[in-house]
Parts: structure tokens; C-alpha cells; sequence
């Protein structure tokens, strides 16, 4: 069977009862929309961060986009993030017609270079958006610092970084609001499309509640615009609490993968992750580098191992992002680097035997380079 970095099929074989147990629970319910199951999971993942708020939402680029626009976000004002990011972070700060304005990332890490930040903000600029690149937190102190200095607010995207921790605590409650996405391979993942915004703040949880529901509170009657139909659906709602109780599990597997990949190449002329001092990271992607990349994914694909690159293009450089008038050679380090990285598979269920194998194959491919 083919390797890939993502398969939920064993872990669903693990918890089938528990995930199918959901549909009867919702459907007998006598509510399919925005009942129980959604309140019930608002309540406690608010509380495994420790912040009042939670609204859940459809997915994790409208969690960006309504918090941005819940923050006070307008069209015309700046965003300051970076460029190495899903797609998805972008496209979410250009759907409120906001600009996005990047900065370059850090050599080691391949998150958001902190430094560049204050040359980066200007008299329009309103957020500054951190991205948890693959399950590890950017330098939040010296980026609150500057928040405070300029009276910006700050959006974490945790979509890839569910329970990771900063110097102690959990990201999500480092900022002003923080927006998750639920899509099955992220950390705490549903068996379909979600995700949520958590805050510390009352107005900003009830803008939230109301952009997601066509801008109402009470039935029919509109409050403001834009209201948009938005809702965590209430069976991924059941999924994700059910899932949640499990979510230290999930990680502590994701670090011992690591350790695992960690060892068994540390001989090898790979560049392996580092994990920044102060953070816990949770892994959810295993990111490689070499100079070589293209060739090293081709010749992995006869040893039944297909891997993915997060991220190729830098989203700057994407023919869709041209009106924003960055060209190539504008963010050095991040270029460079989508031209070195890649993703090893990993997710909680895989196995030590596939591991092995991957490792194997790795060692084989660059000794014969
Ligand atoms: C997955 C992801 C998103 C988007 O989430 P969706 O649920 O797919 O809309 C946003 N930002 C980052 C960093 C992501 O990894």
C-alpha cells in the first residue's frame, strides 16, 4: 500500500462506535442545527484554552474572516502575516477586502519572522496575524509587545497548532481572538469540514454569533451586515467533543512519531525540524528539508512513499494573489525554503512498521544521492 502523509482509515477502524454513536445521538436529538452538541462543544473547548468564548463555524477560513471583520477589520486595512502559510490564511483577509502584508520567516523555524513585523506596519495596518506553522507557536511576546505599542489587535490561526503551548500556555489565549480549523488531517480534526473562533472578548464573541448566522440574533430580523450562513455543523459538533477528550492523546502520539523520525535520521543530510525555545510543539506536519527536494520525492515513489510539500508556492507568488504586488525575490527565505521542504506522513494511528519503512527508504534515497 501506498505511504501518504495523511490516513485517518486506521484510527476511524479504532473509534468507529464512538464517531457513528454521534449520528444516532444528533438525529434522535429532535435539532440538526446549532443545538446541543454545538453549545456543548463551544463551552468546552473555550474551556480546554481557558477563554470564555467560543463560536463555532463552518470551516476554518471563514473562523479567520469573521473574527477579522468581528475585530473591526475594514476594506482597506492592512493585515500583517506571512507568506509560507495554507493558501486559505490569505484568501480569508482578502474576503473582508483587507490587505494582506507579509513578512519573511525565520531560517529555522519557517515561522513568521518577528523582527520584520514593525517595518511592516503602516497607518492602515488594524491585525496582526500570527500563523502556528505546522503545530508550533510564533514569538508572541515581542508580537504583543508591538500590538500594544501600535493599538492593533492580534489573531492567532491555530489551525495547525490545536494544543500547542507558549512558554506554558496553550496558543489560542495569546492573543485578542484565535481561529481553528477542524478539517480532517489538522490536530483535532472532524469527519468533515469545521472550525471555530475563541476570544476573550464579548463583543467580538457577539459579532461572531451573529456574522454567522445571517447577521441575526433574534429569527429573521437582520442586525448587521455582512451575515453570512456559517455554522459548525451540529454532527461535527458531537464528533469534535467526543475527540477532544482524546486530544492530549493524539498529540503525545504525534510527538513520539517524531522522536522516532527525529533518530532515525539524524545521520542523514536532511535538515530536520527544530523546535523553537519555549514552544511544545504537536507536530502536525514532520517537515523536512534538502536542496535536493524534487528529486529526493521521485525517488521515493517507487518505494511506495508519496509526499506532499507544504508549501510549494509561497502564496505571494501565486498568479491568484498578483493584485497584491509582491514580486519574486521579495521574501527570500520564505522562497527558498518552498523550494527545500517537505512533509513526512504523520497522523496519531501510524504505525511503527510504516515509519520504519519511511525512514528506510529516506536513508536509502540520499546515501544513493
Ligand atoms: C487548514 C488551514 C486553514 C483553513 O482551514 P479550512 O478549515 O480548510 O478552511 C487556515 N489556515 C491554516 C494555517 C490552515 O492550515
Amino acid at each position: 500500500m501506498t505511504v501518504g502523509v495523511w490516513n485517518y482509515l486506521a484510527e476511524y477502524e479504532s473509534e468507529r462506535e464512538d464517531v457513528l454513536g454521534t449520528v444516532e445521538q444528533v438525529f434522535s436529538s429532535g435539532r440538526l442545527v446549532l443545538g446541543d452538541s454545538v453549545r456543548g462543544f463551544e463551552r468546552e473547548f473555550a474551556a480546554y484554552h481557558g477563554v470564555p468564548h467560543c463560536v463555532g463555524v463552518a470551516n476554518g477560513t471563514d473562523a479567520i474572516s469573521l473574527a477579522l471583520w468581528a475585530l473591526g477589520v475594514r476594506p482597506g486595512d492592512e493585515v500583517v502575516t506571512g507568506a509560507n502559510t495554507a493558501a486559505p490564511t490569505v484568501l480569508a483577509i482578502d474576503a473582508v477586502g483587507a490587505v494582506p502584508v507579509f513578512v519573511d520567516v525565520d531560517e529555522a523555524t519557517c515561522l513568521m519572522n518577528v523582527d520584520q513585523v514593525a517595518d511592516a506596519i503602516t497607518a492602515r495596518t488594524r491585525v496582526l496575524l500570527p500563523v502556528h506553522l505546522y503545530g508550533q507557536c510564533v514569538e508572541m511576546v515581542p508580537l504583543r509587545a508591538l500590538a500594544a505599542a501600535h493599538g492593533l489587535a492580534v489573531l492567532e490561526d491555530c489551525a495547525q497548532a490545536h494544543g500547542a503551548r507558549h512558554h506554558g500556555r496553550v496558543v489560542g489565549s495569546l492573543g485578542d481572538a484565535a481561529a481553528f480549523s477542524f478539517y480532517p488531517t489538522k490536530v483535532l480534526g472532524a469527519y468533515g469540514d469545521g472550525g471555530a473562533t475563541i476570544t476573550a472578548g464579548p463583543d467580538v464573541e457577539r459579532r461572531l454569533r451573529r456574522l454567522r448566522y445571517y447577521g441575526m440574533e433574534d429569527r429573521y430580523y437582520v442586525e448587521e451586515t455582512p451575515g453570512r450562513n456559517s455554522r459548525l455543523d451540529e454532527v461535527q459538533a458531537e464528533i469534535l467533543r467526543r475527540k477532544l477528550r482524546r486530544l492530549d492523546r493524539y498529540i503525545a502520539a504525534r510527538r513520539a512519531i517524531a522522536r522516532c523520525y527525529d533518530d532515525g535520521l539524524a545521520s542523514t543530510r536532511l535538515t530536520l525540524p527544530v523546535t523553537a525555545p519555549g514552544n511544545e510543539h504537536v507536530h502536525y506536519l514532520y517537515v523536512a528539508r534538502h536542496p535536493r527536494r524534487d528529486e529526493i520525492l521521485e525517488e521515493l515513489r517507487p518505494h511506495g512513499i508519496e509526499l506532499n510539500v507544504s508549501y510549494r508556492w509561497p502564496v505571494h507568488t501565486m498568479r491568484g494573489f498578483a493584485h497584491l504586488g509582491y514580486s519574486d525575490g521579495s521574501l527570500p527565505v520564505t522562497e527558498r525554503l518552498a523550494g527545500e521542504i517537505f512533509s513526512l506522513p504523520m497522523y496519531p494511528s501510524l504505525d511503527a512498521d510504516t515509519q520504519d519503512r519511511v525512514i528506510d527508504a529516506l536513508r536509502k534515497v540520499l546515501r544513493a544521492g
